[in-house]
């Protein structure tokens, strides 16, 4: 009976999604069975997974739980491509993966997962959920005692112990037994909500089964298990046949999963341009319908997602795609029309350079700081805007109003942390110093300062950029700049406002 009443909502959920889609209309009846691919049949070896990925899925299927890995690491795994983390989902609650590890935390406030933490890895491990996710990013709060709904489940990590092998048995606390399963949160944690004018989902915390975890993720390609228990891949959506064809598709009805979570949009750009794939014809098309809805999607979202496309290695392929999708509109709306209507071919050859760099920083392995990476981004906008400001050529003043007036329009879709909008304005701010080195006790003050790096970094840039040749005074500054102690990583950028904007009359 209760696999029955498991079945119907899983239909519902599912004839909602699949409303008009095609391919998995067929499926709707077969869903519940998944195709399996057993070990032979693929090419995911353990050998390629981490070791505290391993330790983790092994110890929960030895307490008896489902421990697959899920996600973008198995996704890449098929693709023969190196995973950047590992994530495990289990039929295990949050409280439960806290007793079977001794260096074990739970994050987030909508939905709990436990991190477990072998040294400098963490292991990422989300209990199977129901209905589709607004925000996959969890708050990275941690779950403190009171916020446990059971009690009597508390673990002590504090222990004297080896951090690096948290499954070490001896760490275990002597809790009282897990409660019978029919005690645990499965469905009524915190219903979804739904803004009713945007169809954003807001939050959901609804653990669910295997299936219903895998259709509640974004693409078809994400949603793939890797069994820990016989080696076998589990696919309930087709992602297999993705992964072979090459595609981005989404999982269900492309608008209905853009409309309740438009980040997703943008994700899909960012796996076709990094996985180099096509995104399938209706999840594009999707795209172009629903892309004002990308002005809905959570501010500190959108500063991530964007980050994560800096740090991709194609970022110079994905401007094209965020300009031919016309999501550049709706992510940097006065940029973008700056792109169109007023940048120069100087402008954009001087972006170019930028997010070509980017790209080379990711092959060599190179990580830049977020503040560098936008303010590369923006430069040449900033630049002009000051130009415009300055009537001509732009003074310091000038640049720095630019600045204020573009981080006030980025404002309205865009949360870049006030450290980083400090950040960005000491790195422009410096450029003007790197042609005076007369006064040695100011060249040492300079090289000391802690943006100093970065702010060198793009001098560089922009004399390549700007086909200037300034070998001997990079040189000069980056010897400097070897003989100074390291800067303090603690100190933060000096909480100060930009100056403020004046008005034009
Ligand atoms: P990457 O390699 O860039 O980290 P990823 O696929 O692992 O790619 P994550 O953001 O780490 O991306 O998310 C992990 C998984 O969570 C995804 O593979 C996907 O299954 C699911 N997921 C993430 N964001 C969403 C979302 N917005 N909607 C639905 N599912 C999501
Ligand atoms: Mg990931």
């Amino acid at each position: 009976m209760a696999l029955a009443g498991r079945t119907r909502i899983s239909v519902a959920f599912l004839s909602k999604l699949y409303k008009g889609h095609e391919l998995h209309k067929k499926s709707r009846i077969t869903c519940m069975e998944p195709t399996i691919l057993q070990r032979n049949d693929h090419n995911v070896s353990r050998k390629d997974i981490s070791q505290a990925a391993l330790k983790v899925l092994y110890r929960l299927h030895e307490r008896g739980y489902k421990a697959y890995l899920a996600g973008g690491c198995v996704r890449d795994l098929l693709l023969g491509k190196h995973p950047k983390d590992f994530d495990v989902v289990t039929d295990a609650t949050p409280n439960e993966v806290r007793r079977c590890f001794s260096h074990c935390r739970l994050i987030g406030r909508r939905f709990r997962l436990a991190h477990v933490i072998f040294g400098d890895e963490v292991i990422e491990v989300a209990t199977f959920r129901a209905a589709s996710a607004a925000d996959d990013t969890p708050d990275e709060e941690e779950i403190d005692e009171s916020d446990v709904s059971d009690a009597s489940d508390v673990s002590d990590a504090s222990d004297q112990t080896d951090p690096s092998d948290p499954t070490d048995p001896s760490e275990e606390s002597d809790e009282s037994d897990p409660p019978p399963r029919s005690h645990r949160q499965r469905g009524s944690d915190r219903d979804s909500m739904v803004n009713e004018e945007t169809g954003v989902v807001l939050r959901d915390n609804v653990f669910g089964t295997p299936e219903e975890d895998a259709f509640r993720r974004d693409f078809t390609i994400n949603a793939l298990f890797y069994n820990i228990a016989d080696f076998s891949i589990i696919d309930y959506v087709g992602g297999l046949k993705d992964i072979e064809k090459k595609v981005v598709h989404a999982i269900g009805d492309p608008d209905l999963r853009y409309q309740e979570d438009p980040v997703r949009m943008i994700r899909a750009l960012r796996f076709a341009s990094t996985l180099g794939i096509e995104i399938e014809e209706n999840t594009y098309e999707a795209i172009l319908r629903q892309r004002d809805h990308l002005a809905h999607a959570s501010h500190a979202r959108m500063y991530e997602e964007i980050l994560k496309f800096f740090y991709s290695g194609s970022m110079n392929d994905a401007f094209d795609q965020w300009c031919e999708t016309g999501l550049l509109d709706v992510m940097f709306p006065g940029f973008a029309l700056w792109v169109r209507e007023d940048s120069t071919e100087a402008d954009i050859a001087w972006l170019r350079v930028a997010l070509q760099q980017m790209d080379k920083w990711k092959s060599h392995k190179v990580k830049a700081s977020q503040e560098l990476l936008y303010t590369l981004f923006l430069a040449p906008y900033i630049r002009a805007k000051a130009a415009e400001i300055a009537e001509g050529d732009p003074s310091q003043d000038a640049l720095l109003t630019a600045l204020q007036i573009i981080q006030e329009q980025l404002a309205v879709r865009i949360l870049i942390p006030r450290r980083i909008l400090f950040r960005m304005n000491d790195i422009l701010k410096a450029q003007e110093r790197f042609g005076d080195r007369r006064n040695d006790d100011r060249v040492q003050r300079f090289v000391r300062r802690p943006f100093f790096r970065d702010a060198l970094v793009f001098f560089k840039l922009d004399m390549l950029a700007k086909g200037e040749n300034q070998a001997d005074l990079i040189a000069a500054w980056s010897r400097d700049l070897a003989k100074a102690p390291p800067p303090d990583p603690r100190r933060r950028p000096q909480q100060r406002r930009p100056r403020r904007r004046r008005q034009r009359r």
